[in-house]
């Protein structure tokens, strides 16, 4: 077991924390505090430093660099803000990976390279208004007629809604109930039958687009079907490398409030002395690095297992788990060492707070990560419903 990065990795890290630094941090709070999302142009520039599909294969225009590494380039760009992250998210551990490693060899040809060019970004669309944590429960239906399946249902929530070119939208393809009767469709935004909801005005994460999927009578070529009925486990497989992703993000905005948090701690004076030297603040940053540094082991072994694949369930559901409440707990401990600063928006900490709430209820709340470990230490499957 090796725990130091190659040569390779970390040129990729100090090239990501560079541009990070230069590029995002100065424009991050302007962004978070209009609600405006990214421009676009910057998706341009991540791809041409080759961020944008780093770890897809390079047959597609990626770079065939592997899980791992995506996740040391999220952490550097969440380091100053998730919205930065997004689109090398989305690119590395998001719904392409379904495509990347479920697809047919046409719709990765067509889907895989603009994105790795930056021309285009894929969002997923699973939760509905009646079925967040209860999944399986989802009533979008597709129907098989001809050579389209005809779209009906609404979708919540879609990070990437309204701005992304593609969905990877989980759909209910048969009569069987549960998770026997779903799969996953590409739907192209501009797909006539298929619109957006409002903009979500989220606490968090403001920046980052947010809608309903809409889609009425919608007709979807039957050639954009990734994952048929009766193959709901390899839209989870593929979901737990996100997972690892959403990890990452928490990684990285605890990182970036650990960072601040020992900065103001030495500029901050207090009876006549830096805050630092007080033992109670002493033992807060102590507290936030032992937290930040177990995150960042569970998510290195999951990622680096996974290699330029998927990671073990186990591995992703703990990393995420611990991740989501390792961020509540750091960003609020980096709140109170800045006193009543932290809580002032002239400060960092208190967008970094409120973005680190929203990763724990996004891909699977924090409860229903614990009931899959639970359910995966125990090998056994536990009806939610009886
Ligand atoms: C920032 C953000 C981004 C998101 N991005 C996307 C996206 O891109 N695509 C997408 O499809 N969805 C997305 N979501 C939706 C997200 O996946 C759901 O919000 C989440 O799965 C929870 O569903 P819900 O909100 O309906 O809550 P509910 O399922 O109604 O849960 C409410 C509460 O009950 C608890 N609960 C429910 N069932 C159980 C149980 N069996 N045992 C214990 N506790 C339980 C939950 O943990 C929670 O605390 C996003 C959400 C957020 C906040």
């Amino acid at each position: 077991m090796d725990f130091q990065l190659t040569e390779e990795q970390l040129m990729l890290k100090k090239m990501v924390h560079d541009l990070a630094e230069k590029e995002f941090r100065p424009r991050a709070a302007e962004w978070e505090a209009k609600a405006e999302h990214m421009p676009l142009s910057y998706l341009k520039k991540l791809a041409e430093l080759g961020l944008m599909g780093l770890s897809l294969p390079v047959k597609y225009g990626g770079q065939g660099r592997s899980a791992f590494e995506a996740v040391i380039a999220i952490e550097e760009l969440a380091r100053i803000s998730s919205m930065c992250a997004a689109p090398v998210f989305e690119s590395n551990v998001g719904p392409v990976k379904v495509i990347e490693q479920f697809g047919t060899e046409e719709q990765k040809q067509k889907y895989l390279p603009p994105v790795c060019r930056g021309e285009s970004l894929i969002s997923i669309g699973m939760t509905e208004p009646e079925a967040g944590s209860a999944l399986t429960d989802l009533s979008t239906r597709a129907v098989l007629d001809g050579d389209h399946y005809i779209v009906n249902g609404q979708k919540r929530f879609c990070t990437g809604g309204g701005e992304s070119n593609a969905y990877m939208v989980y759909v209910r393809l048969g009569e069987q109930k549960g998770a026997k009767g779903i799969g996953g469709l590409i739907i192209e935004k501009g797909t006539p039958g298929f619109s957006f909801g409002k903009q979500e005005q989220l606490m968090g994460l403001r920046g980052m687009p947010s809608c309903d999927l809409i889609f009425d009578n919608c007709h979807v070529p039957r050639e954009n079907l990734v994952v048929k009925e009766g193959e709901f486990r390899k839209l989870m497989l593929a979901f737990d490398l996100e997972r690892c992703g959403n990890a990452t993000m928490c990684l990285g905005i605890a990182q970036g409030a650990l960072e601040e948090a020992i900065a103001y701690s030495q500029s901050r004076r207090q009876w006549g002395k830096d805050i630092c030297e007080f033992q109670a603040v002493q033992f807060m940053l102590a507290d936030m690095a032992l937290r930040v540094e177990a995150a960042r082991l569970l998510i290195y072994r999951a990622t680096v297992n996974a290699a330029t694949g998927l990671p073990a369930p186990f591995e992703a559901n703990l990393a995420k788990c611990f991740a989501n409440q390792m961020a509540r707990e750091v960003t609020g401990l980096a709140l109170q060492v800045h006193g009543g600063y932290g809580y002032s928006k002239e400060y960092p900490v208190e967008r970094m707070m409120r973005d680190a709430w929203g990763w724990g209820l996004a891909g699977g709340t924090i409860e229903i990560q614990k009931v899959t470990i639970a359910s995966l230490l125990l090998r056994r499957r536990f009806d939610q419903r009886r």
